[in-house]
């Protein structure tokens, strides 16, 4: 889908939206049962633009993949304390692990990825087995995993998605406020056939480029899928004036109308978050809602099937009068 990007500065990019999944392991992991091609076979089936691997602790050190699929070099830093993810590494890079959040080492090692022009991704901050749930701040990373793996209602890993929905959201505002707040993304953490894709995030990019795509992450213009069959746009509009996910809107004191129009998900729900809350909710389809800058600094979307299960996240569009 081709989108032109209006940000705030009046700076207009013609990009497209991509869909890539960011924690990806083969058979060269623990219990990952992939062979390379597979993986990047896979991830067309998925309807994936790009992905990154992200071994435990390893470089990515396979030549070929044997698909056009984007692949972006990564790690996944498995630390005594909660894992993390790099995205975006030079070649045979390998980003130190071998410390805990009471050594205070962290901050060196996001910052290698950082110098490499890499981001870092809070990994599955509430997965629930010895060391793997996140014990550093998300202050130390530029993105946060709110969604990993299958978000389906009876599958165990919904509870833990949604502890990690709710911790993100609830410092939003705040960080907003701030000015260093943190987009959510969405991986499978693939270890087994079937996994890859679900989910999956759409990010605004220039190209399908890493950096490009990588900007785009870091800047939350992105928002996550359960798969490619989902298809979302979130605007809102304010006299003249038009923003798109991860962009702020300067209403100049004006009424704010924000709309999302969901394809695929037939049985969906769209509710609209922002400061307050979850305000308003409707079924999946086209959806409104008139607010204000004075009502809320942001807006965001969730798409829940009826049961529960996730359909479809949004990054917030920021309010500013
Ligand atoms: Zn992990
Ligand atoms: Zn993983």
């Amino acid at each position: 889908m081709m989108a032109t990007l209006a940000a705030d500065s009046g700076h207009v990019i013609n990009g497209g939206w991509y869909r890539g999944d960011c924690h990806v392991h083969t058979r060269r992991s623990h219990a990952g049962e992939l062979t390379p091609a597979r993986v990047a076979e896979a991830a067309r089936e998925a309807g994936l633009d790009f992905i990154a691997i992200t071994e435990h602790n390893a470089a990515d050190a396979y030549d070929s993949w044997g698909s056009d699929v984007l692949v972006i070099p990564g790690q996944e830093v498995v630390t005594g304390t909660g894992h993390w993810v790099a995205v975006g590494l030079a070649p045979g890079q390998v980003v130190d692990w071998r410390y805990g959040v009471r050594d205070g080492l962290i901050e060196r090692a996001v910052e290698s990825v950082r110098r490499a022009g890499g981001l870092c991704i809070a990994a599955h901050p509430h997965a629930p087995y010895p060391s793997g749930v996140l014990m550093y701040p998300f202050r130390h990373f530029d993105a946060v995993e709110v969604w990993n793996g299958a978000w389906r209602s009876g599958v165990p890993w919904q509870a833990d998605n949604e502890a990690a929905l709710a911790e993100w959201g609830r410092g939003l505002a705040a960080d907003i406020r701030d000015g260093r707040w943190r987009p959510a993304v969405g991986n499978s953490d693939v270890h087994l056939e079937g996994q890859i894709g679900t989910p999956q995030t759409v990010v605004l990019a220039a190209e399908l480029e890493a950096s490009a795509l990588l900007a785009g992450l870091r800047a939350g213009r992105s928002w996550i899928a359960e798969s490619a069959s989902v298809q979302l746009s979130f605007t809102a509009h304010a006299g003249d004036r038009t923003a798109g996910i991860g962009e702020l809107l300067s209403t100049g004191g004006e009424a704010v109308v924000a709309r999302v129009e969901v394809h695929g998900v037939p049985d969906g729900i769209v509710s609209f978050h922002t400061e307050r809350g979850r305000v308003h909710q409707e079924k999946s389809g086209k959806a409104e809602l008139p607010t204000s800058a004075d009502e809320s600094g942001f807006i965001r979307i969730e798409v829940r099937h009826a049961d529960g299960g996730m359909a479809a996240l949004t990054n917030p569009i920021l309010l500013h009068s």
